[in-house]
């Protein structure tokens, strides 16, 4: 008996309305929200979900080096983990981190430790865990532009923000913002991040085959695009900041000088020996 395996990648993936599956036009992003300070448990997080990824990253450090054969002397060191849990995607992902899930670390390490002023620790570790909770592409994007949120919401000084995000050739046209299945099934995937402190590119990778044109051309909707992701990035760190400041409007705390704890302390041994007295 043969056994069929069933090609489920779509056809097209561009409509004859010049339209994508989902319904976007080919230079619009799918929807993102983002949210700062969700884990309590850690130093710095954040929340992004992106068409469908849903992301977190947490921040903890910075703290001691283990083992102690990494630490640097002279300065700070970043770790990052990128992870898909084992249902992120349709098909049980491994639990064990593969080789994927190495290179992104990597990648996103590359992107984000240029920026940071980990000079300012030596001996220390800062590490950022990823955990991706629901994969559709562009994830590496995502998660580079969630765990440079966790980290600022960890004070971790920094000298800007970092974007992401991924063009790509579908149906010979340049889109930008790749789902999964066009991250699948398309002809070129371009993710780029860019670093604002000096405009600079922050990471760059490519895979499949685009002409000087079509690169060009991806270029340009990237640029486009990082402006209006950046924005989103810088509201929900302001909004992490109004919340926490709206926090401490209502934290009123009682100055206690030393004479008030005297006195405080005189008049409950009076009150205590009063009401000894009663029984
Ligand atoms: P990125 O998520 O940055 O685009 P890839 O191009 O490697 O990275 O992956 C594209 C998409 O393929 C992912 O976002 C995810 O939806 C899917 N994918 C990745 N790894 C797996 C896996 N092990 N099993 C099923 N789907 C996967």
């Amino acid at each position: 008996m043969s056994l069929l395996i069933k090609d489920e990648s779509p056809e097209k993936l561009i409509g004859e309305d010049g339209k994508r599956l989902d319904g976007r036009d080919l230079n619009e992003l799918r929807s993102i929200k983002m949210e700062v300070g969700v884990i309590p448990n850690a130093d710095g997080s954040a929340y992004i979900e992106w068409g469908g990824n849903k992301i977190y990253a947490a921040v903890y450090g910075p703290r001691e080096v283990h083992p102690r054969h990494d630490a640097r002397p002279d300065r700070g060191i970043l770790r990052t983990f990128y992870r898909m849990t084992t249902f992120s995607v349709s098909e049980r992902k491994r639990p064990a981190p593969g080789r994927r899930e190495k290179e992104i670390s990597m990648v996103i390490k590359n992107a984000i430790e240029p920026v940071l002023f980990l000079e300012l620790y030596p001996d220390s570790v800062v590490e950022v865990f990823i955990e991706v909770i629901s994969a559709d592409g562009g994830t590496r994007c995502a998660c580079t532009a969630v765990a440079i949120l966790a980290l600022a919401d960890a004070g971790i000084p920094m000298k800007g923000l970092i974007t992401a995000v991924a063009a790509g050739k579908v149906d010979g046209k340049i889109i930008i913002d790749c789902s999964g299945d066009e991250d699948k099934s398309g002809e070129a995937d371009l993710p780029c991040a860019i670093s604002w402190y000096n405009n600079q590119i922050a990471l760059l990778q490519f895979d499949g085959i685009m002409d000087l044109k079509e690169f060009d051309k991806s270029i340009d909707q990237i640029l486009e695009a990082l402006e209006k992701i950046r924005k989103l990035q810088e509201e929900a760190l302001k909004k992490r900041y109004i919340d926490v400041r709206d926090h401490l409007k209502n934290y009123n705390p009682k100055v206690v000088t030393t004479n008030n704890i005297e006195e405080k302390i005189d008049s409950n041994n009076q009150k205590n020996q009063n009401g000894g007295d009663q029984t």
